[in-house]
């Protein structure tokens, strides 16, 4: 006991208030049991949490050293039935004002999401087109693995429960509780002093990151109802904040019915992505097919492909088409117009295939840092070859030069807010530009929005490289856009 009260004495001249609770409750060190205890994870088998605050687009940042871009919270509600291992959250987003830079959709108005995962199982609700009709719910499969990390990580109760295999384990100072949620997924939950949940973190696959640090923190005790539960609950994901949420209210064990509903369970298993190309010109492809589409260049001894979207997965199809197109011709370079994820994600296939990355100069660090790390839950065909990334970096403007003297020139769109270091590729021969995020034509009669920042920017960008476009291929959208539809997009008549 006296050996306990000078280390105590030590603590308190550290770290003053925290610690002289702790001896005034005469508490030991925190065990998982003592904990498990203090925060009454035995007896919560449901809880229903109401906040708001702030959310994060993870990996659509306005620059690459940036964080990722802020959405208004307005309200949050979890619901999660720990036995069942089911979890509902409701949000009501908004945009904030200005506008932030950065990618991820904007909000008109409020936007409400409805998402759910029970099991392997995730889906969201789409609310009935009129008053009296019956909810849809669509399969969402991508989603469950970070749903079922947030269901055992939101709650301090939650991270406990998941801990519980390991109930009488004691915790020595500092250290953490490890244990894996969904099978797979690492979870590492720390207990200070106070026996209090005050850190968790997982890891997740992701497509950029490798094994990526989810990390949340919790803060601000206080009794809600009898419960203690954080006031603050604060959630990174690759080193930036993804959710930030202030608690307004706790409920225990709010009877809640979290089934699958059989359109769910029986959806089928979204297939393999398939490639379908269109050509543009001679030796130059659009390689359509999913949500994402690159440009195959033909450059007479070799090819380059511009854009590498979403996963290796993609990539797969991509490069498979491309060697079909245009056969016999090593792909060297793959040009990534910005940094956004959905944009990036497939760039590591390349380095598998032996080409150089060409992007903005900044996003290159980037790149090797987020690439640097372990790769252990999804690894991936660059992690399998062991081949490093080569990179060629572009400030302001780059040519590619082909052996069939065809030209692809880079430049960089000054100042967009869509992303600072955003790329385009201009085939001044024959008059081709390729584009992501900046438009996509519209269908034939559709009604056509008000020009937005980045629209703009694009518009105002391309009148000073003096690039008159004959067709602008997109990163997205259902066709070819010519220049009027990019001056019906940007206002211009
Ligand atoms: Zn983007």
């Amino acid at each position: 006991m006296r050996r306990m009260t000078v280390l105590g004495a030590c603590v308190v001249m550290l770290a003053g208030a925290s610690v002289s609770t702790q001896q005034a409750r005469g508490t030991a060190a925190p065990t998982l049991q003592s904990a498990v205890a203090a925060l009454n994870a035995t007896g919560v088998r449901m809880i229903k949490i109401t906040a708001s605050g702030r959310s994060f687009v993870l990996g659509q940042p306005a620059t690459a050293a940036e964080p990722w871009p802020m959405r208004q919270v307005k309200s949050y509600v979890l619901q999660i039935d720990y036995n069942s291992g089911a979890m509902r959250v409701e949000q009501v987003l908004t945009m904030p004002t200005p506008a932030p830079r950065g990618g991820g959709g904007a909000i008109t108005g409020e936007q409400r999401q409805v998402q759910y995962v029970r099991g392997a199982f995730a889906w969201n609700e789409t609310p009935p087109p009129a008053a009296g009709g019956a909810p849809t719910f669509t399969a969402v499969p991508n989603a469950a693995t970070d749903r079922i990390v947030w269901m055992w990580s939101a709650t301090p109760q939650g991270a406990l429960k998941a801990a519980g295999a390991t109930l009488a384990r004691p915790v020595t100072d500092g250290a953490e509780i490890q244990l894996t949620v969904g099978g797979r997924y690492p979870l590492h939950v720390h207990i200070n002093k106070l026996n209090q949940v005050d850190r968790v973190r997982a890891w997740v696959p992701n497509d950029v990151f490798g094994d990526m640090l989810v990390e949340t923190t919790y803060s601000g005790y206080r009794s809600f109802n009898g419960l203690q539960f954080p006031s603050r609950i604060q959630q990174s994901q690759g080193g930036h904040p993804t959710i930030d949420l202030t608690v307004t209210a706790v409920e225990v064990n709010p009877f809640v019915d979290i089934s699958v509903p059989d359109a769910v369970r029986t959806a089928a298993t979204p297939a393999a992505p398939t490639a379908t190309s269109e050509k543009v010109a001679d030796g130059i492809f659009w390689i359509t097919g999913g949500s994402h589409h690159s440009l195959a260049v033909d450059m007479g001894d070799h090819v380059v492909v511009v854009e590498a979207p979403q996963n290796d997965a993609r990539s797969d199809s991509v490069i498979a088409t491309t060697k079909t197109l245009i056969p016999n011709k090593p792909i060297r370079m793959v040009v990534n117009t910005h940094v956004h994820f959905d944009h990036s994600g497939g760039l590591r296939r390349y380095v598998a295939e032996d080409a150089t990355i060409v992007t903005h100069a900044a996003n290159t660090a980037f790149y090797e840092k987020a690439w640097a790390g372990a790769r252990t839950l999804v690894p991936d065909q660059m992690t399998k070859s062991g081949k490093k990334p080569m990179f060629q970096g572009v400030t302001d403007r780059s040519v590619l030069k082909g052996a069939n003297n065809r030209t692809i020139e880079l430049h960089v769109l000054q100042g967009n807010p869509h992303n600072e270091q955003t790329l385009v590729a201009w085939l001044p021969g024959e008059r081709i530009l390729f584009q992501s995020d900046m438009m996509n034509p519209p269908a034939q009669g559709a009604q056509v929005p008000p020009p937005t920042a980045t629209i703009t920017n694009f518009y105002e960008n391309l009148i000073r490289l003096k690039i008159q476009p004959e067709r602008i291929v997109g990163g997205h959208g259902n066709r070819i856009g010519t220049v009027a539809d990019l001056n019906l997009l940007a206002g211009k008549k």
